[in-house]
This record gives C-alpha cells, structure tokens and sequence, in this order.
C-alpha cells in the first residue's frame, strides 16, 4: 500500500479501453491471478495513451505504476500506470486464445506450450508440478531418505531388452534407463533409504492417455524393513502427504480455476489380489490368464468398487511371483511380497520387498529367463551385507494427473514424448 513507485513485467492476456481509461490483463507472476493494469489518460500523457490504446494481446511489456489504497477490479490485483513500455510484438495473433474465450484444443497448447503457460488455469498445472516436487523432498527427507541420482544411460535393463531404447555408445550399445531399480538396489548395500526423481524411458508403442515414452518417476528404496507392508506405510505417508499439502496450498485456486482436484487422501486400503480378482468377477468381467496382471478393465471395475466403499485410493498386495519381475520376493504359496498403488482405476505405483539373498536372486532370474551374466554388477552387490529391503516406483505424471482430476497425462507435462510428438 502507498504510493511506491512498482514496475511489472508480463504479456498482455487482454485490453479493453473505455473513453479515456483502458484496462490491460497482464500475467506477471506464478501467483496465477493476472493483474490488472488501470491507464488513464490523464495520467500518463499523451504518448503512452497512444501507445496503450493500440498494443496488441500477447505483448511483452514493462508497466510502472502505483498500486491504489483499495481494489475495484474482481480479479484481485490492481496496478495504476504511471509508465508502460512494449518489449516485444507479437508477429501473429497467438495460436492460443490467451482471453481463454476461445479453449484450444490438446494438440494446439502441446505444439504451443508456452503461450498456453499464459493462461492462468494451464500455467496452475506446471506451478503444481514444481510444488509436488517440493513435498516430495519434503516428504523423504523428513524420513532419512538420501536423494540420489543414478545413470540414465546404462549396460542393461531391469527386465530385458524389448522395451528399451538403444542407443549408440561409442560404437557399441547403451540403452536409456526404464528405471532406476538395479542401481537404486545396489545402493542398499551402504545406505539405508534412498529416493530419486527420475525419468523413465520406455520403448512400448503405447496409446493410452496413462502412458508416454519418456515419464517421471518417483523411486524409493529402504533397507531393514521386515516385510513389503513397511514400504506401503512409507508411500501411503507420501501420497498423503503431498495431497495434503496441495490442497492446503492451491486446492482453492485450482477449484476457482475449474478444475476438480482429488484432494487431501485418507487411509489407503490394502486389498489382496485374490480379493480384487473376486470382486471384478463379481461385477462379470473374467480377468484372463490367471495370475497375470489386471487388465484395464479390471482396473476400473475395481476403482469403481473401492469409490463405492469411499475410497480413492487402494493397495492390490501379494500378487502371485508370475506376475512381478525377478527381484520381487517369493513366497512359498507362490504369491509374492508385492503391491501396487492405484488412484480411481489407475495404477500410479508399484513395488515390494526384494530378494535380498544371493543365491535366491540367481535362481529367480534364470526363471524368469533372464542371463545372469548381464546382471554380474548387480548380483556383486548381494555378496556383502545386503539387508532385507524393498521399496517402490511411482509414476510422477500419473500422481499429478489424478490429483488434478485430469485425464490425459500429455496435460501435465510439458513437452510430452510419445510415438507422435517427438517435436517440440
Ligand atoms: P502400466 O502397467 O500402467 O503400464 P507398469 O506396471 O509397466 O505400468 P512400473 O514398471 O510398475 O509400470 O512403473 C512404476 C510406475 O511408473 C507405474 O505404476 C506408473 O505410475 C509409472 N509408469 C510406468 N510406465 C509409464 C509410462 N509409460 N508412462 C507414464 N507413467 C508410467
Ligand atoms: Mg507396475
């Protein structure tokens, strides 16, 4: 308040000019609310008002001004021009309704991602994306987890060779990381918790809107635990926490945003598979190969379910060992020391406690049908003091969509990479 002379800087979302006073919508700030700039003639001289009366929506400009005792305009903040200077035309009229009259569609703001960034309900996706990040080291850090950063460019995969990109490593062949889980595993001989944010590559040829090329992940790791129910009350702690925090922080201005977000999570469930079989075929939908994964369908049949009983979100545990890779711990029932995490319908994370014993994780990869041989730096960890440990992946994008109550994960990442956007 007072007469402090403030200078802004920002794109023109929109202007309209009443007789001698004229209104620019500016977007200055990550504060989400655009500001409005109030110009009065009388106030400025004639050079500016000429200049304010012309300028064109998606200008870059600097405005100094006053802010006044007390605000008129509804959308919040207010800034009276005593100065305003053009940085930057426009060349064309923006390929974006930065007005936001106009919605463009999915395929516009991805090929123009930073024009949409101007519009505040779009900008609000990316300002949630950087705080989850934040409760996400929050979270692990208050828990004693070590935030790491393993290789992306890597020898081998954690579950073979057909979903890897290739790439040429001095003449000979790397292969980008699918996931951090050999390495984040080897850690575990030396320190006790681990996290990383990461990003997964993965060479399906994926359509869904849940899948894309190259994602974000979030990898945990512990040691020392007893079984996999104590990585599932460390995740369950992180997805309520974060979910708590963002809708403490921007729950309100996602709402006035018109989004509908999942909110603050309660307790999360912890559904056997055999349990979730039976309540799909319940509701007639035959899961095929039995004691495979979920299908999609079965999935959401499920979600449906669990909505029903007021819950989001939910654990399926103790999958039968054919349905997890390798390092998965076996039980003698033939079932495994394994979970997923899924939100309405949707996995949004896997894990379980590992093999940890030698002997144990050499019969399980030639099970499996994989060469032992390609994992020798791996299994060389497990020969000094590896603790019984397991942990979990959780997909990023896939958090952040549900908690935003979107349904396309291309929505929450800038740039997605899939097999039809590889530009821009
Ligand atoms: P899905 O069955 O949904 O394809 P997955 O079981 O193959 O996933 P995991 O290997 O368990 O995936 O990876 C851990 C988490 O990472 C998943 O639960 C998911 O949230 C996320 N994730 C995996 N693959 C992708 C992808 N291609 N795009 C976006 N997120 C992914
Ligand atoms: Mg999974």
């Amino acid at each position: 308040m007072g007469d402090a002379v403030k200078a802004v800087e920002g794109w023109v979302n929109n202007s309209k000019v009443l007789g001698r006073i004229a209104f620019l919508e500016v977007i200055d700030d990550l504060s989400l609310g655009v500001l409005t700039v109030v110009v009065k003639r009388s106030e400025v001289g004639p050079e500016t008002w000429e200049l304010v009366k012309k300028i064109k929506i998606g200008s870059a400009v600097r405005v100094e001004g006053v802010e006044p005792p007390e605000v008129v305009s509804r959308k919040g903040r207010e800034l009276h021009a005593l100065r305003v200077e053009v940085l930057a035309e426009p060349e064309e009229p923006l390929p974006v309704d930065v007005t936001g009259k106009t919605p463009a569609g999915l395929e516009t703001r991805l090929e123009y991602r930073y024009v949409s960034l101007r519009l505040p309900a779009y900008r609000a996706i990316f300002v949630a994306r950087a705080r989850l990040a934040r409760y996400t080291r929050e979270y692990f850090e208050e828990k004693g987890f070590l935030e790491v950063h393993t290789p992306k460019l890597v020898g081998a995969g954690a579950e073979g060779g057909a979903t890897l990109f290739r790439v040429d490593y001095f003449g000979g062949t790397a292969y980008l990381s699918q996931s951090p889980q050999l390495y984040k595993q080897m850690l575990m001989c030396g320190v006790p918790r681990v996290f990383e944010i990461t990003p997964y590559f993965r060479a399906e040829k994926f359509d869904t809107p849940r899948h894309l090329n190259e994602s974000w992940g979030v990898d945990a790791e512990m040691g020392f635990i007893r079984s996999h129910h104590d990585v599932m009350d460390i995740l369950e702690g992180y997805v309520r926490h974060v979910s708590q925090r963002l809708d403490e922080e921007m729950g309100d201005e996602l709402r006035r945003l018109g989004f509908r977000p999942l909110g603050k999570l309660g307790n999360i469930p912890r559904v056997t598979y055999r349990e979730a079989i039976g309540i799909v075929e319940e509701r007639g939908h035959r899961v095929e190969g039995e004691g495979g994964d979920l299908d999609t369908r079965a999935e959401r049949i499920l979600g449906e379910y669990m909505a029903e009983q007021g819950y989001d979100a939910y654990f399926i545990v103790d999958y039968p060992w054919e349905a997890k890779p390798f390092y998965i711990m076996r039980e003698e029932n033939g079932l495994s020391r394994s979970f997923d995490l899924d939100i309405r319908g949707t996995e949004i994370a896997s894990g379980g406690q590992r093999e940890h014993r030698r002997s144990v994780l050499y019969s399980n990869l030639v099970e499996k049908g994989l060469d032992p041989s390609s994992f020798k730096f791996y299994l060389e960890a497990f020969k000094y003091g590896m603790p019984p440990h397991g942990g979990f992946g959780l997909g990023f994008d896939r958090l952040l969509m549900k908690l935003l109550g979107l349904d396309n994960i291309r929505e929450v990442v800038l740039f997605p990479r899939d097999r039809f956007h590889l530009v821009p």
